[in-house]
């Protein structure tokens, strides 16, 4: 079967179209700059030139409108038409505590979701746009939510729960839900090919290092706990958010330099993280540790604070679990960076963690980076959240 995954931002839109079969990419591309001026279509096929199509993309169901063209074009498409599409499988950020694994949307499903977007303003309101725009423009093709926020339902409620009054949690749900849950079930399941080792009997940290950055203690295939919260901010210092902070600080801000919370909380989301350690200089690493070699001490700052916090929660995680068999770096700086792998590496000595400096230096290939008489493994497993939710779309439509 195919399975179309898309994921939909608020004015962007990725889609990959996958042979659920071969598990092999048939067709990828982005919509960009969806409901703004100079919106374009990236579509590219294996083996092919990217193609750029610069067309008007008011909204989501035009943007839509334009992937199914794409791929069902004569000359340059890749299915004869939408008969050859067997479903859609929607990534959606916030699926709250309704929603444990994935599920076939329908309109029960699409009002459920719905009242999540409370807890994702930012997020769930464009994934629920291209799901209703799918609905209008492929109506007989099932269609499959799978959540960022699912793989981490299995979290006890002391892993979850704020130290704050129990009825904020009874009356709104106010808990830890964790993030990148698709990203963090994939690359604890594939660790554990990798090693052959059974998933059932692991004890796995992911540390999913991105622009967003997260990490999981994934025990016997379920995760346990993980380093965001309510929403995405908390846990790491990331690429441009603060990650976890003593909430006085805002008030501290917001009274200091006159700002309303919401300002301080942007703040908090969009200038702080690597960006604002290193002082505004940049929120990708490569550009941090361009600084750092020429001598300044922005990058160091940032990347040295970066580093420190992930080794930080690996050690809590590790208690979390009374032990760990195999720690996994993913996602753009896990999979490309060997300096922080062997920054955060430098800490765990007391794991037994030996870091083998030749394989530490490949960069987004599946690879062990420890020696084969380290105690505890490290492994960089590049992610693939678009196969994960095809896999899982195509066994939910299946069953
Ligand atoms: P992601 O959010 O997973 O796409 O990760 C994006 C981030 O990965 C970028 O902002 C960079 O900081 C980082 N990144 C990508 N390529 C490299 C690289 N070759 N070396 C270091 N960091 C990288």
């Amino acid at each position: 079967m195919n399975v179309l995954v898309i994921n939909c931002g608020s004015s962007s839109l990725k889609f990959q179209l996958i042979d659920s079969k071969s598990e092999n990419v048939i067709a990828k591309g982005l919509c960009e700059r969806i409901g703004i001026e100079g919106s374009q279509l990236v579509y590219q096929r294996p083996g092919a030139e990217k193609q750029t199509t610069k067309s008007d993309m008011p909204d989501h169901k035009e943007a839509i409108r334009l992937v199914i063209d794409a791929l069902t074009a004569p000359d340059t498409g890749v299915v004869k038409d939408l008969s050859e599409i067997g479903a859609v499988g929607h990534r959606v950020v916030h699926g709250g505590e309704k929603f444990a694994s994935c599920v076939r949307i329908d309109d029960d499903v699409i009002a459920a979701m719905e009242e999540c977007s409370d807890l994702a303003p930012l997020h769930n309101p464009a994934n629920l746009i291209g799901i209703r725009a799918c609905a209008e423009l492929m109506p007989d093709t099932p269609m499959v939510g799978v959540f960022d926020t699912a793989f981490h339902q299995t979290m006890p409620e002391e892993a979850y729960l704020y130290g704050i009054p129990y009825r904020y949690y009874e009356k709104y749900r106010i808990r830890r839900y964790g993030f990148h849950g698709t990203s963090h079930f994939y690359v604890s399941g594939r660790a554990a090919e990798v090693l052959g080792a059974d998933i059932g009997e692991l004890k796995t940290i992911v540390c999913h290092l991105g622009n967003g950055a997260s990490i999981s203690a994934v025990e016997n295939g379920k995760s346990v706990d993980t380093s965001m919260g309510l929403t995405p901010l908390e846990g790491l210092i990331m690429g441009t958010r603060s990650g976890d902070i003593d909430p006085t600080v805002i008030e501290y801000i917001a009274h200091k330099e006159n700002k309303s919370l919401e300002e301080v909380i942007q703040i908090l989301n969009k200038e702080s993280g690597v960006l604002g350690l290193s002082n505004g200089l940049s929120s990708d690493f490569r550009d941090l540790e361009a600084d750092w070699k020429a001598g300044n001490a922005g990058g160091e700052r940032a990347m040295k604070a970066f580093a420190y916090r992930v080794a930080k929660y690996i050690g809590a995680y590790t208690a979390a679990m009374n032990g760990v068999d195999a720690i996994c770096f993913t996602a753009g700086v896990g999979e490309n960076s060997p300096t922080i792998r062997s920054m955060v590496c430098e800490h765990l000595g007391y794991l037994g963690v030996t870091l083998d400096q030749e394989q530490n230096q490949k960069r987004g290939e599946e690879a062990i980076i420890t020696t084969p008489d380290s105690k505890t493994k490290v492994l960089v497993i590049p992610t693939n959240e678009e196969l994960a939710i095809a896999r899982e779309t195509c066994a939910i439509v299946e069953k």
